[in-house]
């Protein structure tokens, strides 16, 4: 299983040559006016695999590399909601308050696909529990819509739209195909 890069984790599948491998962090300190200091509370670390850098703010964003380590979208995500999906992973290291509004959008693209209104995310998703997605998926996406503040509740976001896809997509086609007597 790829573990995604995060601040400070000892060990994961590194964002440049993709090799599950040691990491290690250091702070940053620039040399102002004659002093050393971290005003922004930066951090470095190193591959030790490829020994190549990334840089860290110490709210968990990457800064350097620009890549975004946002979850990739299902396969199975229908294409009507794939370009917001993309487009909030595109900002994810910018703006999480954009980032969140792009995926709400395609959350209720996604809705829209699955026969529901596609005008109220948490009216959907009741209706999709009335019939048979897990209640917890509704009460799930109420608490993190509401505390989105890090990076780490907006990865859960992406997760829970993935959820959705392999629930109500892939395993619905699974069983018709399991099924299927042709
Ligand atoms: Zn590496």
């Amino acid at each position: 299983m790829e573990t995604t890069p995060k601040l400070e984790h000892k060990s994961f599948n590194c964002m440049y040559c993709g090799v599950f491998s040691n990491q290690t962090w250091h702070t940053v300190f620039f040399l102002l006016e004659g002093k050393y200091n971290n005003p922004g509370n930066y951090h470095a670390c190193r591959c030790s695999h490829c020994f190549k850098v990334s840089y860290w703010s110490g709210d968990g964003a990457m800064l350097f590399p620009r890549t975004t380590l946002a979850p990739k979208p299902h396969n199975d995500l229908p294409k009507s909601a794939l370009t917001d999906y993309q487009e909030a992973r595109a900002v994810y290291n910018d703006s999480f308050r954009s980032c969140i509004f792009l995926l709400k959008i395609s959350l209720s693209k996604l809705l829209k696909e699955l026969g529901e209104s596609g005008n109220d995310i948490e009216a959907d998703l009741s209706s999709l529990v009335s019939k048979g997605l897990h209640p917890e998926v509704c009460q799930a996406y109420i608490n993190l819509a509401t505390s989105a503040t890090n990076l780490e509740i907006v990865n859960k976001l992406f997760e829970l739209v993935n959820f959705i896809v392999e629930d109500q997509i892939t395993k619905k086609k699974q069983i018709s195909s399991f099924f299927s007597i042709n």
